[in-house]
């Protein structure tokens, strides 16, 4: 199928982009690595009369420390991320769930802001980046915000990102010794987008789990912890089987570094986490 007829633009810089954004406004899209756009403007879901392509805007790609925090890129591809030294001495989840994701023509060009800023639920990132209590940096006409994790995904393929903002950078704190991560998938044997998956960060106090933070993906189309708290504890107490099952392998091979999130499975109630989350 191809996509409705639009113009292309090439923005250089990020300034560049936001201002064909203010000039275009609804009638335009940014493009990433294109693959969820593309698909999407090919079933003519989205047919923008305006494609903003930042793909070869340099400043924002790569990863970097900033004292106890990375700043990665919105523009770094999954796999720059599943091959970064850095993240997988100081944030490994990252790395692991990259390599999770699609096959590697994916990895090569799909973008972690591009995923991000797209909010699908049944992706791999938006799991990972709410289980490590993420903050995403957005710049548009009046310049630059943070937003938390928490305040970002709305619903299905909807964010706080306004039309004429562009995603620019993701912050995720760099892990201490004490904290451990691991994820797991059920993929959907073509596409490999989770079925069913898990993100799990946890501060381990001793011997015990100090605080943890999980998000269950392709659960809900968007739940708070209040909902989970509310109404999810039957299908929670489901999922939680069903991951227990998934990550017990692992766990038997006792995967260095990784706490036996089965085990926690198993006991687990609501009231056992510090936070859950579903997307
Ligand atoms: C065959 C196939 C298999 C896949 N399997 C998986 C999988 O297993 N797991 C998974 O998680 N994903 C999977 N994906 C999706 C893939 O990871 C996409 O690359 C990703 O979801 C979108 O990233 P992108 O850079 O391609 O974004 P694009 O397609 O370029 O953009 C997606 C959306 O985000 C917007 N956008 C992009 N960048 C920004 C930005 N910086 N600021 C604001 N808005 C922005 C665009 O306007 C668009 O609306 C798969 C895709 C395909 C085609």
């Amino acid at each position: 199928m191809y996509p409705a007829q639009f113009e292309y633009h090439k923005a250089g810089s990020v300034k560049e982009a936001l201002d064909l954004l203010a000039k275009h406004k609804d009638d335009a899209k940014v493009l990433a690595g294109g693959h969820s756009l593309l698909p999407a403007m090919k079933l003519r879901l989205a047919q923008p009369k305006h494609v903003i392509d930042i793909g070869k805007i340099s400043s924002l790609s790569g990863v970097k420390e900033e004292g106890g925090t990375l700043v990665i890129g919105a523009l770094t591809t999954h796999y720059a991320i599943e091959s970064s030294a850095v993240l997988k001495s100081k944030c490994p989840l990252m790395p692991e769930v990259a390599g999770h994701i699609g096959d590697p023509m994916v990895r090569n060009m799909g973008t972690l802001g591009g995923s991000l800023a797209h909010a699908d639920p049944a992706a791999d990132w938006p799991a990972a980046v709410i289980a490590l209590g993420a903050e995403m940096v957005a710049e548009g006409p009046k310049g630059k915000r943070t937003i938390k994790i928490d305040d970002f995904f709305k619903g299905l393929l909807t964010t706080a990102l306004a039309d004429d903002e562009i995603l620019t950078e993701i912050r995720v704190p760099a892990a201490a010794a004490s904290v451990k991560s691991a994820y797991a998938k059920f993929p959907h044997p073509a596409s490999r987008f989770a079925v069913v998956g898990v993100a799990a960060v946890l501060t381990m106090d001793g011997g015990k789990i100090g605080k943890a933070r999980l998000c269950f993906e392709y659960v809900l189309e968007r739940a708070t912890q209040d909902d989970l708290r509310k109404q999810a504890q039957v299908q929670l107490d489901r999922i939680m089987g069903l991951m227990a099952l998934l990550v017990s392998e692992p766990c038997k091979r006792g995967v260095e570094g990784r706490y036996p999130l089965a085990a926690v499975a198993q006991d687990a109630s609501v009231d056992d986490f510090t936070q859950v989350f579903a997307v």
